[in-house]
């Protein structure tokens, strides 16, 4: 089965992205932990990113494309995956088809998770990051055991340069204005699923399995 989440930030994609990948067994290619992955690791990919990133601007088509072409290839997504924060621009769709036709397969479904603005905006700021392990808490909605302390491994939690107020501000204009035409782009192809996000995590998730589950 192939997958995409869209969604604004903030609304919860890699948290349901997580959740399928335990239940359909599938990997997540989120274009986002790989840019951050390169970044951490300052390769020259990651170098060239940064300031993008920073800036709540998307990285440039050419890098984020050849970066999941080469992730599709490999063995674990033979049986399908889950496209978590790609594509995020008409342009990007129109090569992911591409890439599609010729590994010889299609998309089910584009689950696109929906929740108003002022919410996202509560949600991402108070968003924080394990830098080690990569688990995400919530001050309000989902806090550490210990305040600033990764419950899994002990971390000092950070708050994402892109998950500061300003770039949050930034990162959903460009959404409205890059990604969301893509939901005409897959509405007439027939694949849009449109979630209503605003519940609880498993509230949505609850949604998903039953687009997810008719596949
Ligand atoms: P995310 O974790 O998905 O919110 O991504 C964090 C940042 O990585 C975004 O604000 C962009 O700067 C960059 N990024 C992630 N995915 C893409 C993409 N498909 N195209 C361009 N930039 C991306």
């Amino acid at each position: 089965m192939q997958l995409i989440l869209l969604g604004p930030p903030g609304a919860g994609k890699g948290t349901q992205a997580k959740k399928l990948v335990d239940k359909l067994r599938l990997p997540q290619i989120s274009t986002g932990d790989l840019l951050r992955a390169a970044v951490r690791d300052q390769t020259e990919l990651g170098m060239k990113a940064k300031a993008k990133m920073d800036a709540g601007q998307l990285v440039p088509d050419d890098i984020v494309i050849a970066m999941v072409r080469e992730r599709l290839q490999q063995d674990d997504c033979r049986p399908g995956f889950i496209l978590d924060g790609f594509p995020r621009a008409v342009s990007q769709a129109e090569a992911l088809d591409k890439m599609l036709e010729d590994m010889g397969r299609g998309l089910d479904h584009v689950l696109s998770i929906e929740v108003p603005e002022a919410e996202l905006v509560k949600r991402l700021t108070g968003r924080r990051s394990c830098p080690d392990c990569g688990a995400m808490f919530h001050v309000e909605f989902n806090p550490p055991r210990q305040e600033g302390i990764c419950d899994k491994c002990g971390g000092k939690l950070i708050i994402r340069d892109d998950d500061k107020e300003e770039t949050i501000r930034q990162r959903i204009a460009v959404y409205r204005e890059q990604t969301e035409p893509l939901k005409g782009y897959y509405e007439s192809r027939g694949l849009l699923r449109r979630i209503a996000g605003s519940g609880t995590p498993r509230q949505v998730e609850a949604l998903i399995d039953e687009v997810v589950g008719k596949a």
